[in-house]
């Protein structure tokens, strides 16, 4: 496995592309780090900042924050929720005020056993206040993880928390684990995102494995998914020079050495219009020369235990995209008809009496 070209790429893109600005980006005071995790534990981002300011104004020292009474604090936090985190916050920071006198720990095994923090945390702290090589673990690290390596272990699982948490820990640049934990966060949540990752102007591209064989749509997988009664699959039927874009389903789950379109599965119904699809194709594909045909519900499909629903979305494309080219089919309609399809599509084109390549 690439881990060493993987850390270089992403460390270079930190460096060089990163633009997410976020207040305590780059803090090394464990106080004002550990005050930004907790507020972010169970809040956006954008929510969280101007808590985080209101905090650090009133109570720039851990010392402050100890001294402070309940419901001044208490008030502070009103519309963030989770009030545990508020608690742990106030009983902390007087643990450490009377237990060190206001010094916050500076090793893991200190940090963690802290009330309020958890793996993620004190990770989080060790690496960016004090050097310590703690790779963080979350959704956005789990999802690049899995995308980049082409891991398909359900990331929710116990198995799959436990061994992409071994991934994170060897990837880990441990030269500057502050640096490197910040790069992969800011990646998960800036680039390769959750719905749509922006696979076409990923730097990490040569590396990725979800993008060479077209599964970044798929990845990460979940156990919740796997158990789920319906899922969204919504293709893009790409042509383009009398050709047809297809792929082989090769992860394990269902239609497994299968071939589809272009899929893009989601959680709930996308309800796909011109301008969604039309964002999409510039976002994930960076292509611009296209016209919609059309955009067909398709009729669902009943599987042993769930249903399959979706779209199928034609597009005529008016060449192939550079980053379509490499480790994908183009086909035409005759290697087309040698080729396995899964019912759900071979029927929704039977019914609806399309096909593909003749547009
Ligand atoms: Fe994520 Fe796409 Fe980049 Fe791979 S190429 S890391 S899937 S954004």
């Amino acid at each position: 496995m690439q881990y060493k070209k993987f850390s270089t790429l992403l460390l270079q893109w930190h460096l060089n592309e990163n633009k997410r600005q976020m207040p305590w980006k780059g803090e090394r005071d464990p106080y004002k780090v550990w005050l930004s995790e907790i507020i972010l534990q169970q809040t956006r981002v954008e929510q969280g900042w101007s808590y985080y300011e209101r905090f650090i104004q009133k109570y720039p020292t851990i010392t402050s924050l100890a001294k402070a009474a309940d419901e001044k604090v208490f008030k502070l936090w009103e519309g963030l929720g989770y009030y545990t985190r508020c608690k742990n916050l106030l009983y902390t920071a007087r643990w450490i005020e009377k237990n060190c006198r206001g010094r916050f720990p500076e090793n893991y095994e200190e940090i963690i056993a802290l009330k309020g923090v958890g793996s993620y945390t004190a990770a989080a702290i060790a690496s960016f206040c004090f050097d310590l090589p703690h790779a963080v673990v979350d959704g956005n690290v789990f999802r690049v993880l899995s995308r980049v390596f082409g891991i398909d272990v359900a990331v929710d699982s116990t198995k799959g928390k436990k061994f992409f948490t071994e991934i994170a820990q060897k990837v880990l640049d441990k030269k500057t684990p502050g640096l490197f934990n910040q790069a992969i966060m800011d990646f998960g949540a800036t680039v390769c995102k959750p719905a749509i990752p922006a696979c076409a102007h990923c730097p990490l591209r040569s590396v990725c494995i979800a993008f060479k064989t077209g599964q970044a749509n798929e990845l990460p997988v979940k156990e919740k998914t796997l158990q789920k009664k319906t899922r969204w699959f919504n293709y893009l039927v790409m042509m383009a020079n009398g050709k047809t874009f297809v792929r082989k389903r090769i992860s394990k789950d269902i239609w497994q050495n299968l071939y589809e379109f272009y899929l893009v599965e989601t959680d709930t119904n996308p309800h796909w219009t011109k301008e969604s699809v039309s964002d999409f194709m510039k976002e994930q594909i960076n292509y611009h020369q296209f016209e919609i045909i059309n955009i067909i519900t398709a009729i669902p499909q009943q599987l042993t235990h769930r249903y399959v629903k979706g779209y199928f979305i034609f597009l005529c494309l008016k060449n192939i995209p550079a980053t379509l080219r490499t480790e994908n089919l183009w086909i035409n309609a005759e290697r087309m008809s040698d080729l396995p399809f899964p019912a759900f599509i071979n029927q929704n084109l039977e019914k609806k009496k399309i096909k593909p390549v003749l547009f």
